[in-house]
């Protein structure tokens, strides 16, 4: 029995004209996240997706995991390709259902029947399929209703095909079809997800990461390295910036009002984020900020930041609460990283009592004491490239 991935497209259906150009991401996106498994023919017709091998897909399991994290794709199955006659259809259907069958009870026949031509109509193919099925099947019976198992047979123009209960995709749009944006990514819970929600609306990430030896150590910076691997299942090929970011931090904490460290420190980090956007070709940063979350994730602060960016501000997490930031990053299989004990920057020099509503005078009045373009120079000057 042959069989193939069929998977259907997700939000970019509902695209014009340029719908064929969101549709070429998608293959191209299908075709590289498989490429480790060989070479594959992705075709889409009427918003199906139709991933096959040459030779037969001899490891579909892992193919499927692979297409399921691909955005920009709604649902998908493993089907069965059969000859389109009702015999082959039956034979075929009865054994995809027994390989399908577990401990199921019941079931029920669906039947879409795109090419007309067919001899029979879709209420037959279920009649006749069904009751081959309860024919050779014991302890089986049908429920329309409530079915543990629904076999779909899909008649189409060069194939039939079976399937069982497609499963749910990675939704979104094509990764790389929105244009390409910066992550900020710390060793934390959020910015990894941050940059998993703007992947899934089709922007290629780069990300950016600051780090501040001696105060942090090799471990964070590897800790950051294996959420970008993480994140690269749906993000391939990410280029990770990392900048040395000890004198800046250094130079706030012996300069500056300490109260006011941490949006100073914040304020560096966006210059240099967006320096890094702009020389990338990026055209927005992206951060895991939450609003409320902590101080400088107040309303005040995330504008005294924003000020200084070129490029706009993405905080998909803006309006989410940590338990739903948690469930999303448990998804994506970043949470057991995350929660790894290894100091990041910015909690380095922390000041206990932060200023929750600090004013753009007073925090330019305290930057003034420092050298800022020399600062951002020297700190542009360790920028370091890992290829994920
Ligand atoms: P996270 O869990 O993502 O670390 P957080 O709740 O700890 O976020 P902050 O430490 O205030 O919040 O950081 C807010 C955002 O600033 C982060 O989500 C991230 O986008 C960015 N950021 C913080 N620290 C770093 C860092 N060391 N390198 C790069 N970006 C950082
Ligand atoms: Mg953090």
């Amino acid at each position: 029995m042959k069989e193939i991935i069929l998977a259907k497209c997700g939000e970019l259906v509902l695209k014009g004209l340029n719908r064929m150009s969101f549709e070429k991401t998608l293959i191209k996106n299908i075709k590289q996240a498989l490429s480790p498994l060989g070479e594959f023919d992705v075709a889409i017709m009427q918003s199906t997706i139709y991933i096959d091998k040459d030779g037969g897909i001899e490891n579909i399991d892992a193919a499927f995991e692979r297409v399921k994290r691909v955005f920009g794709i709604a649902a998908l199955c493993k089907a069965a390709v059969c000859q389109k006659n009702m015999a082959d259809i039956k034979k075929t259907a009865l054994l995809y259902f027994l390989k399908s069958l577990g401990t199921a009870k019941t079931f029920k026949v669906m039947s879409k029947r795109s090419d007309k031509r067919f001899e029979y109509n879709s209420p037959q193919i279920c009649a006749q399929v069904g009751s081959y099925i309860l024919k050779n099947v014991e302890n089986i019976s049908v429920d329309v209703h409530n079915p543990d198992v629904t076999v779909t047979v899909e008649v189409r123009d060069f194939a039939a095909y079976v399937h069982c209960d497609n499963e749910q995709g990675a939704g979104g749009m094509p990764y790389g079809s929105s244009g390409k944006a910066c992550l900020l990514l710390s060793g934390g819970i959020d910015s990894p997800v941050a940059g998993y929600m703007m992947a899934k609306r089709g922007l290629l990430l780069s990300a950016v990461h600051f780090y501040s030896p001696p105060y942090t150590g090799e471990l964070a910076k590897q800790k950051v390295v294996s959420l970008a691997k993480r994140l690269s299942d749906y993000c391939p090929g990410m280029e990770l910036y990392n900048v040395r970011f000890t004198e800046i931090q250094e130079q706030i904490k012996k300069n500056c009002k300490d109260d006011l460290f941490t949006v100073i420190m914040r304020r560096f980090m966006v210059r240099l984020a967006d320096e890094i956007a702009f020389r990338s070709h990026a055209n927005a940063l992206i951060t895991g900020e939450s609003l409320g979350q902590v101080a400088s994730q107040t309303l005040s602060a995330l504008n005294i930041t924003d000020e200084l960016s070129r490029h706009i501000v993405l905080r998909p997490l803006i309006g989410m609460d940590k338990e739903e930031i948690v469930a999303v990053s448990r998804k994506i299989d970043t949470f057991d990283i995350s929660v790894l004990p290894y100091e990041d920057c910015c909690t380095v020099f922390t000041p206990r009592h932060p200023k929750t509503r600090p004013s753009l005078e007073e925090i330019i009045i305290e930057e003034n004491k420092l050298d800022i373009e020399k600062l951002v120079n020297n700190a542009l000057d360790t920028v370091t490239v890992v290829q994920i």
